[in-house]
């Protein structure tokens, strides 16, 4: 069945951003258009973005693992099926010589119009176009031909830095070697050096360019389509006001411009190349001699901030369909507007660096962008695209960065605090769920992580000549872990062990009878925070105010040692507490809040390079956390600590331990959803005891501080 479409268009290929204005433009004049697609790039960025335009009449995916081919026989089995002829509208350089090849294949199918083959190929071949624009006398930046990387040096000898150099062609040879780069900019001999070595293995013609001074606010476009005589249907004109990459790349934001010179100018240029159809120049004001100078010409495609015209009222792509149907086409009244163009992604892209480069501030740039009426992508007449793009931009890296500092804030409120937002239960159940998930993926490193068995510097090994040593630690985190820490330390008395409590003494009372039974007994006490909330590193401020206070209670302890609570830290922040030790890292815990561990199973210095000098020793936890184990995913069982254990026993490291007794359960009955059975900690005791006797350095956190300074002093 063949279908007769009045007016269509066919444009490609789509998987270039130019295409979507094109497809927009014509859209709005009820033009169907039929994209094309290649297929090899189905998961291209900007396939999917153009895809949803909701003025695609139809999509074609053709196979481009042989481009040309691909793409001309799929125009042609289009073409075979329509009873008229379409419009064709490109969207590369690519696609331009592609169709200019076979334009006597196409013609049966299609409207078009192109320069000659040879010209258009002179005008994409830049070290071609030279000669041309010196034999017709058209301005352009101080050029040179070079015929292979190795005259390179000789070449720049009459040229000023900076400069840059061009390939003749971006053929695969430099593509494999430079990538999406265009041109290298040189601004010294030491660039040359560097670049020689790689450009004289590129078997491509060079050019030698001297670089117009000057912002890119002196660069002007025009933009026309042209008849059969070279003579404007319509034309307009645009001045850049950024690119990205920055200086020497791709327009990212513009405005329109009447300006008659350049109008004058490129009208003559079109008509001694005899150009047709499409086409644009891109100059730059040369301010020294006040001479506009080319830096491109594009013939036969569109360019990606041809849409700037439709700012002051202009239609290219309907100028050219209509010229092309051979349909009277009124010129469109040139409007004057204040209004801008932006290239959503490029601008996005770009921005940092003028910023960063004091060309403007961030005030003047926001100024700039109040004034934008035109978007490559968002079209309120046509919004899927952009709901796509929005969708696509959560995987780029700024809004990860975005993510990473307000999302991950929030979640980790939700996951890891008391938040009135969400009771205790479902908060351990939601974190259940998560670290059953995030086990999987973090076998490799927890809860052994290889890399952590390093030896410090100068290694000597453990007093007395024991394998490892052994700490035991206790986060006491609210009352009920306050009334049993009798029993935690009866317990181990009898099995010959001794360890520190880290209280919170601003979120349950404190005995005093307590902290001294512990300090008379051959136990530690030491500091677990404030309050046991994830504010403290909020701000440098609320830290500062906690600090002062933390600081009174570890004078009227008389303790040295700190833990943060939910291990969240500032390793520089720590120097304000007057603290021997902190213990608020783990060598891997991926599970923890602010999950990034130091991967030693060693202590270390934490020096203080400011005003006093006096550092502090880091102590790193390295057996997983009782609450990790048994409440979050319900070991039934000692496993992970034996083998964890075993492992750091093995590489003669420092076994540091934290149970909290609020979770555990010493009565053996009534075991609540938060608890485990104190026997699994007793297990552990009785399994070091007998397996290591002797074997191991058994030290309070104190104490190993004191050792770490005193031997690495
Ligand atoms: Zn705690």
């Amino acid at each position: 069945m063949k279908i007769k479409y009045q007016d269509q268009a066919v444009v490609f290929n789509c998987i270039n951003i130019m295409a979507l204005p094109i497809i927009r433009c014509l859209g709005q004049q009820n033009i169907n258009s039929y994209g094309f697609f290649g297929k090899g790039k189905e998961f291209n960025f900007y396939t999917n973005i153009i895809r949803h335009s909701k003025f695609l009449k139809e999509k074609f995916f053709f196979d481009d693992s042989d481009y040309s081919s691909g793409l001309i026989n799929a125009l042609v089995d289009f073409g075979k099926g329509q009873k008229e002829k379409s419009v064709i509208f490109l969207a590369s350089d690519q696609d331009m010589i592609i169709t200019s090849r076979h334009r006597d294949i196409l013609k049966d199918y299609f409207l078009f119009t192109f320069p000659p083959h040879e010209l258009l190929d002179t005008l994409l071949n830049k070290e071609k176009f030279i000669n041309l624009a010196y034999d017709n006398n058209l301005p352009i930046p101080k050029s040179k031909k070079i015929l292979s990387g190795k005259n390179i040096e000789e070449a720049t000898k009459d040229f000023d830095f900076p400069f840059i150099i061009k390939p003749s062609w971006r053929d695969d040879n430099w593509l494999t070697k430079f990538h999406e780069q265009k041109i290298l900019h040189i601004n010294s001999k030491r660039d040359i050096e560097q670049q020689i070595s790689i450009i004289e293995t590129v078997d491509t013609k060079f050019l030698i360019q001297e670089i117009i001074p000057g912002s890119e606010k002196n660069i002007i476009c025009s933009f026309a389509i042209l008849d059969d005589n070279s003579q404007p249907i319509e034309i307009g004109h645009c001045r850049k006001i950024h690119q990205y990459p920055a200086y020497f790349g791709n327009t990212s934001l513009a405005e329109p411009i009447i300006d008659d010179e350049v109008e004058e100018l490129s009208l003559k240029i079109f008509k001694i190349l005899q150009l047709k159809g499409y086409a644009s120049i891109e100059y730059k004001k040369d301010q020294r001699d006040g001479k506009l100078k080319i830096l491109e010409i594009t013939p036969g495609r569109f360019n990606r901030q041809f849409a700037v015209t439709n700012l002051v009222g202009l239609n290219l792509p309907y100028a050219l369909y209509n010229y092309l149907l051979g349909r009277e086409h009124k010129s469109s009244k040139i409007v004057y507007s204040k209004a801008r163009w932006v290239s959503e992604i490029n601008e996005l892209r770009t921005i940092k660096t003028y910023i960063k480069s004091k060309e403007h501030s961030l005030i003047d740039w926001i100024k700039e962008l109040w004034r934008i009426n035109w978007f490559e992508i968002f079209d309120r007449r046509d919004i899927r695209p952009f709901f796509i793009l929005l969708i696509k931009l959560i995987k780029l890296p700024f809004i990860q960065f975005w993510y990473k500092l307000k999302i991950r804030r929030m979640i980790n409120k939700i996951y890891y605090f008391s938040s009135p937002l969400i009771s205790r239960r479902l908060q351990i159940f939601l974190r259940r769920k998560l670290i059953l998930r995030k086990k999987l993926v973090c076998k490799n490193i927890w809860p052994i992580d290889k890399r952590a068995a390093k030896l410090p510097g100068n290694w000597s090994g453990w007093p007395g000549n024991k394998q490892f040593a052994l700490i035991l630690t206790h986060d006491v985190d609210t009352a009920n872990g306050h009334k049993k820490c009798h029993a935690l330390i009866k317990l181990e008395q009898k099995l010959g062990f001794m360890s520190s409590f880290n209280f919170v003494p601003k979120r349950y009372d404190v005995s005093p009878e307590l902290r001294s039974y512990l300090s008379n007994n051959g136990f530690e006490v030491g500091v677990h925070g404030l309050y046991h909330d994830g504010k403290y590193f909020n701000s440098r401020k609320i830290f500062q105010e906690r600090t002062i206070k933390i600081n009174q209670y570890l004078k009227d302890w008389n303790v040295v040692g700190f833990r943060s609570p939910s291990m969240l830290r500032n390793l520089k922040w720590f120097h304000d507490l007057n603290i021997e030790y902190d213990a608020s890292t783990f060598d891997t815990d991926p599970f923890e809040p602010q999950s990034d561990g130091v991967c030693t199973i060693f202590p270390f210095l934490i020096p203080n390079n400011s005003s006093n000098g006096k550092g502090y020793v880091e102590l790193p936890y390295t057996l997983p956390q009782d609450f990790t184990l048994f409440v979050l995913m319900q070991e039934k069982g000692i496993e992970i600590w034996k083998k964890k254990l075993d492992w750091i026993a093995e590489k003669g490291g420092m076994a540091l331990l934290i149970t909290h007794p609020d979770y555990m359960n010493f009565d053996g009955t009534n075991l609540g959803d938060e608890e485990y059975p104190v026997e699994y900690y007793i297990e552990l005791l009785e399994y070091i005891k007998t397996k290591y006797e002797e074997q191991y350095w058994h030290v309070l956190p104190r104490d190993m501080a004191r050792y770490w300074v005193n031997t690495k002093k």
